[in-house]
């Protein structure tokens, strides 16, 4: 039974200080729910950080053990809410009950990933170099280093992904496993989602008698939420997934504290598709087809959504052109989150109608919208000779509408693609044939990218210890780090070194005998021995 307050929850206490609420919408009526959720005010900011403040050495020295079996336990505890969850959230969102479905068993799948990778240990990234007493000139000191928590982690939850990126998301649950308490910043567009979430880990936090300052939640929908829980001294680390203005100005205010902080953006991007010219004669169709499937998923509400195709200015392309306009007609249309990705999306598509260079398929008019945030998906056909880098097809348009851009020949294929900030990915579609002519072409993607992808498409981000899920602004504000797969954890510690440490005060994972059986970089070499 999903029973919400609206308020805050500090520290596994409900608290609503705040006078000012704001309420859910149902994206499909665009009508509120009946929940008024309050505003968090700065003194429940400072309640939630210094909580987490004080949280955070008890947290941080619990073994591997007891934080790997706080992960699967909130796995196994929204597992058993499923029903009610998925209820909600499909409510908050519009989203088909399948795609939440999908949503929801990655978000369980991922957190008992990331108890395992705990359990396991290695990621600690132990490095021994041995001291020798007898070196000369001078003598070598023993230096063993290993990765430790950061401290209080602000999360901003996704508005497109409200489950698996967000309360109970990546962020979250690779600062937990990292040893970091954490501080939520529920997303205004599914505030019942978040609370029902953040019910079920103070629960937890509760009964596995952990300090109740490791979680809080704080509901809001105006930006004042957001910039104290930044500028905040206690605050250590910021991980935010959105827009690239909010991304950026929040970043620009975490580096511009008396103390700057980390803050990990990841923000948006176009994802380029290429297609060379045999792999249109093989697969048309095909290609075709799965674009425009890529395209619609999700209403387009993917940071991976491919939002350009790049194709020949030939017969073939011409080809491919066609085929995707008449799939582009058969495909339905969507309800989109909240009335300001709704509105965004129109905005956008209407300085594209209104651009001479540019030609709508599928576009608004002609359509039957039954009203809320429903929005049709749409295909713009561009000449690359009329782009240039300040082009609105250069930067990202969330929603259901990708660019076709038709270039002659390689040359214009890549001159459009220097155009392009940096990209979560970028896609090529071709025959062996085609790849052995265009490395120019694979040299520069992999300047602006965090993934190539080959003959596929970039929506659906496989959850490993290999993805890399960021790149280089504005994709990502650090083009080091990723926010899926297990290296996500890596936003969340420092390194710190060891000289001369008696062992008996080393931790555990840097003392001789390696007990746990780690894999250690000993002396140069990988291994799990003991020393
Ligand atoms: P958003 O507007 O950037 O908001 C994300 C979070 O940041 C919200 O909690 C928002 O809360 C807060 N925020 C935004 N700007 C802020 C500012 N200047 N100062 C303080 N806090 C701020 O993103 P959204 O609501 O998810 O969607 C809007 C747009 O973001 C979309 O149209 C799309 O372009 C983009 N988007 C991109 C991705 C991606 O993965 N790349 C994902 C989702 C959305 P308040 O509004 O309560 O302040």
């Amino acid at each position: 039974m999903v029973n919400l307050h609206g308020g805050q929850l500090i520290g596994g206490e409900q608290s609503s200080e705040g006078t000012q609420h704001f309420q859910a919408f149902d994206p499909n009526a665009n009508l509120a729910f009946e929940t008024k959720f309050y505003e968090a005010t700065v003194n429940e900011v400072d309640r939630a950080l210094s909580l987490a403040h004080a949280a955070h050495l008890e947290f941080a020295a619990t073994n591997f053990e007891a934080r790997a079996t706080f992960l699967e336990r909130i796995a196994g505890r929204i597992e058993q809410s499923r029903d009610d969850l998925i209820e909600l959230c499909v409510g908050e969102t519009a989203y088909p009950q399948m795609r939440v479905l999908g949503e929801f068993h990655r978000t369980v799948e991922q957190t008992r990933m990331f108890a395992k990778m705990l359990r396991e240990g290695s990621w600690v990234d132990a490095k021994i170099d041995r001291g020798q007493a007898e070196r000369k000139p001078v003598r070598k000191p023993d230096i063993r280093s290993m990765l430790h928590s950061l401290g209080p982690v602000v999360v901003f939850g996704a508005s497109n992904f409200p489950l698996a990126i967000s309360v109970a998301g990546t962020d979250t649950t690779t600062a937990f496993a990292a040893g970091c308490p954490v501080v939520v910043k529920a997303h205004p567009a599914h505030p019942g989602t978040c609370e029902f979430i953040g019910q079920i880990i103070c629960e937890l936090i509760r009964e596995l008698s952990l300090p109740p300052g490791v979680f809080s939640l704080l509901q809001g929908g105006e930006h004042e939420l957001g910039v104290s829980l930044v500028t905040h001294e206690l605050t250590a680390a910021v991980a935010f997934t959105g827009s690239l203005s909010g991304g950026r100005a929040l970043h620009d205010i975490a580096k511009s504290r008396p103390r700057p902080i980390p803050f990990y953006a990841e923000m948006g991007s176009v994802n380029p598709v290429v297609v060379m010219p045999k792999a249109i004669e093989k697969s048309c169709h095909e290609i075709a087809t799965g674009f425009v499937h890529s395209v619609n998923l999700g209403v387009g509400q993917f940071c991976t959504s491919p939002g350009m195709l790049l194709v020949p200015k030939s017969e073939l392309g011409d080809r491919l052109i066609d085929t995707v306009k008449k799939q582009v007609e058969t495909a339905s249309n969507g309800v989109m989150l909240s009335r300001g990705i709704h509105d965004a999306y129109l905005e956008r598509l209407d300085v594209l109608r209104h651009d001479k260079s540019v030609t709508l398929y599928n576009d608004l008019e002609g359509q039957s919208i039954r009203g809320g945030n429903e929005v049709p998906c749409v295909i713009a056909v561009v000449d690359a000779t009329t782009l240039d880098q300040n082009s609105v097809a250069m930067q990202e348009l969330f929603g259901p509408c990708s660019i076709l851009v038709r270039c002659d020949g390689m040359g214009e294929i890549i001159r459009v693609i220097e155009f392009l900030g940096g990209q979560l990915t970028a896609t090529v579609h071709g025959t062996d044939e085609d790849l052995a002519t265009c490395h120019e072409l694979l040299d520069c993607l992999r300047q602006k990218v965090g993934r190539l992808v080959f003959n596929g498409f970039p929506t659906g981000v496989e959850v490993c210890h290999a993805m890399h899920h960021g790149g280089p602004f504005p994709a990502a504000s650090d083009p080091h780090f990723t926010s899926i797969g297990t290296d996500a954890i890596k936003r969340f510690v420092r390194p710190v070194c060891y000289q001369d440490s008696p062992q008996w005060m080393l931790p555990v994972e840097l003392q001789d005998e390696n007990q746990r059986g780690i894999l250690r970089l000993v002396d140069g070499v990988y291994t799990r021995d003991a020393i």
